[in-house]
């Protein structure tokens, strides 16, 4: 224990994305003391790789735009299976959290009169995604980053360098310490070193981002390994819905080695087409009945709506994600993708070049590196690739607490706010309304609390845990990531079915002895191998949830397809899947959806509601029924 590093704050904030930044900021402004600790390099999260931008209502370039119409998108994309309170605040906030990081020094992209522009995304009526080019991410990262270091610098702090506010990166947690159900800090090791660290802290926020790393095609970097879902559940907390993965409709699908990095929205928001191998563009035949309304069913109508948006309805590449992924696996499976598995996005013919690389950059860059594609002249090759998870931590929408006391969640690994399906661009404001409540909250907390004292034992447990693995004569870590990743891959991807969940539970059960025994070999300073294999039991418990959910919710809806229960069912609806830890393992309970207030429910039209909820739910209103 003596190599242990022992620190104490008021306000621990984990992981160091765009949630845990505008949380530590949030918790900082309010006088407290705060230690936000990452994984990865400071300036290297999920975040940073946002390329699509942010969305809040501004107005900006369609002035019909206001947060009961980004509401209505956000609950229609979720297929209204989203806590209502989460979609409504944050639709509500989004607009002033933007405005917020300008004044912080960000610098978003202007239109011509010079306010701030917005981009047209999949699910999002009007132009609402406030963007620098597409690199919207890096941006927010780094205004938020320097506001960190103006913190630090601020009167109070004056002198005592980062002793108020302070940032380590390269650190990974693996324990929180729970007393009497409250949490009291936290434990993890340096990656460089493999010392160990206690960090004694009467409030936590955690802002671990996603689980992406459990599929082998993915646009998550290495570090989503579902730990922040994985340390609340073991901390007590509860995990809802996750059944509900994203699989973003277009990722890399060649070369081999590039295989699912991210091939923006936004190209497909300026103007790119999906076509077959057969050169249709065949989105038109999968506009599904609910959204027959709002989308073009020609390409004329289409295209049109680029321009003239008030007169025409939008393309139907612009559908919500989960309706292009599974266009995008029927074409391919009905032996009309490319070469590679995939089909043609094109934006070659229907754009300028310098058009195409003024508004796209990043992507002219990736795939002519990566893939020897100059997409200004020919079309891209894209497929699915699992992106985002909808499920995660189940919070309260006001204050962002967990069920365990002093435990938030923002960001990603919170659940609830997207339902069954996540808008584009709705990640971006997402963490920014809800770090900022998060770290309001728990600053909150941490002063109504006593500071927390750890015991030596709790320390000693967590480090015998995390060394466990060099004692362990199993197998290397790698090896049973890559059978994790087969098993999600072929059997809870994209499309379920109740016979291939059921095994897929089995493979699982029968990979935990091993994941129990995977071994670490060399010695704590650099080891990867050794950081894989605590990773590995976080990604198991996930993937475990997501399992056994996806096999209990037999309808489809958004992220969630069962090819054996297809369509929705309005009773499943009302129904969150709640998992938690029980003796060591993942128990599901169902809880009632919240009620939306009738001032929400009016803001739809009965008959869309009709679409969805059961007619107890919806009305009759009391006009309609005189
Ligand atoms: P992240 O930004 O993922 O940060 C998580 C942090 O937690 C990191 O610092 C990590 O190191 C740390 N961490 C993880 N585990 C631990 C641990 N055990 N101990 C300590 N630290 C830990 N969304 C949009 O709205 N618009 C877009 O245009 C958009 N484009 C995207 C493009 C790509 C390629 C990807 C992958 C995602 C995109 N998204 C987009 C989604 C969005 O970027 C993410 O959902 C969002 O950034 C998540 O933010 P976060 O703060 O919750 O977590």
């Amino acid at each position: 224990l003596n190599d242990v590093e022992h620190l104490a704050c008021d306000v621990l904030v984990i992981g160091a994305g765009g949630a845990g930044l505008r949380a530590a900021v949030e918790a900082r402004l309010a006088g407290k003391t705060v230690i936000v600790i990452s994984k990865s390099l400071f300036g290297k999260a999920h975040t940073v790789m946002a390329e699509g931008g942010a969305a809040a209502a501004m107005g900006n370039v369609n002035a019909n735009d206001n947060w009961q119409v980004h509401f209505r998108d956000t609950m229609r994309g979720g297929k209204f299976l989203n806590n209502y309170r989460m979609a409504e605040l944050h639709a509500q906030e989004a607009p002033d959290r933007i405005w917020e990081l300008e004044t912080y020094g960000a610098l978003f992209d202007r239109t011509a009169d010079g306010k701030i522009s917005q981009r047209n995304f999949g699910g999002h009526e009007y132009p609402r995604l406030a963007h620098v080019g597409d690199r919207t991410g890096l941006e927010l990262i780094r205004t938020l980053q320097q506001k960190l270091v103006s913190l630090q610098q601020d009167d109070e702090a004056a002198g005592e360098g980062d002793a108020k506010l302070q940032v380590i990166d390269e650190t990974t947690i693996t324990e929180l310490f729970i007393e009497q159900g409250r949490v009291k800090g936290a434990f993890g090791y340096r990656r460089g070193t493999g010392r160990f660290m206690a960090v004694a802290a009467p409030a936590v926020v955690l802002a671990t981002g996603g689980i992406g790393r459990s599929f082998k095609v993915t646009s998550n970097s290495w570090e989503y390994t579902g730990d922040g879902h994985a340390l609340a559940l073991r901390a007590g907390a509860s995990l809802i819905n996750m059944e509900f993965i994203q699989f973003h409709p277009t990722g890399m699908v060649w070369p081999p080695s590039v295989r699912g990095i991210l091939v923006t929205e936004s190209v497909r928001g300026d103007g790119g087409v999906l076509k077959n191998s057969e050169g249709k563009r065949f989105m038109f035949d999968y506009i599904p009945e609910v959204f027959k309304a709002q989308y073009a069913d020609n390409p004329e109508e289409g295209d049109r709506w680029y321009t003239d948006p008030d007169h025409n309805r939008r393309p139907p590449e612009l559908l919500p994600r989960d309706e292009v992924a599974r266009a995008i696996n029927s074409e391919v499976k009905a032996g009309r993708g490319t070469e590679h598995g995939g089909v043609f996005l094109d934006i070659a013919s229907r754009r300028s070049a310098e058009y195409i690389t003024e508004r796209l950059p990043s992507m002219y860059h990736q795939f002519k590196e990566l893939a020897d594609v100059d997409i200004t002249s020919e079309p891209m090759e894209v497929g699915p690739t699992c992106h985002y998870i909808m499920g995660g931590i189940e919070v309260d929408p006001e204050t962002a607490s967990s069920k365990v006391t002093g435990l938030y969640a923002a960001g990603e690994v919170s659940g609830g706010m997207h339902g069954s399906n996540r808008l584009g661009g709705n990640s971006l404001s997402d963490l920014l309304v809800f770090g900022k409540r998060a770290g309001e909250f728990a600053a909150e907390h941490a002063t109504a609390s006593e500071p927390p004292k750890l015991r030596d034992e709790e320390i000693a447990a967590a480090q015998a845990e995390a060394l466990r693995p060099f004692g362990n004569d199993g197998e290397n870590p790698y090896e049973l990531q890559a059978a994790l990743q087969a098993i999600n891959g072929r059997l809870v991807g994209i499309i379920r079915r109740a016979p291939e969940l059921e095994e897929a539970l089995r493979e699982l059960e029968a990979l935990k002895p091993r994941i129990d025994n995977v071994t670490a070999v060399g010695g704590r300073a650099y080891n990867p191998g050794w950081h894989l294999a605590l990773d590995l039991r976080n990604m198991f418990v996930c993937s475990v949830a997501t399992a056994k959910a996806a096999l209990e919710r037999d309808e489809s809806r958004g992220g969630h397809t069962r090819e054996d229960a297809p369509g929705m069912d309005p009773e499943w609806r009302r129904v969150n899947l709640v998992a938690t830890l029980d003796g060591g393992e993942v128990s599901l309970a169902r809880q009632d959806v919240p009620a939306m207030t009738p001032e929400l429910l009016g803001l739809f039209d009965t008959s869309e509601l009709a679409k969805y909820m059961t007619p107890e739910e919806y009305g009759p209103t009391e006009a309609e029924d005189a």
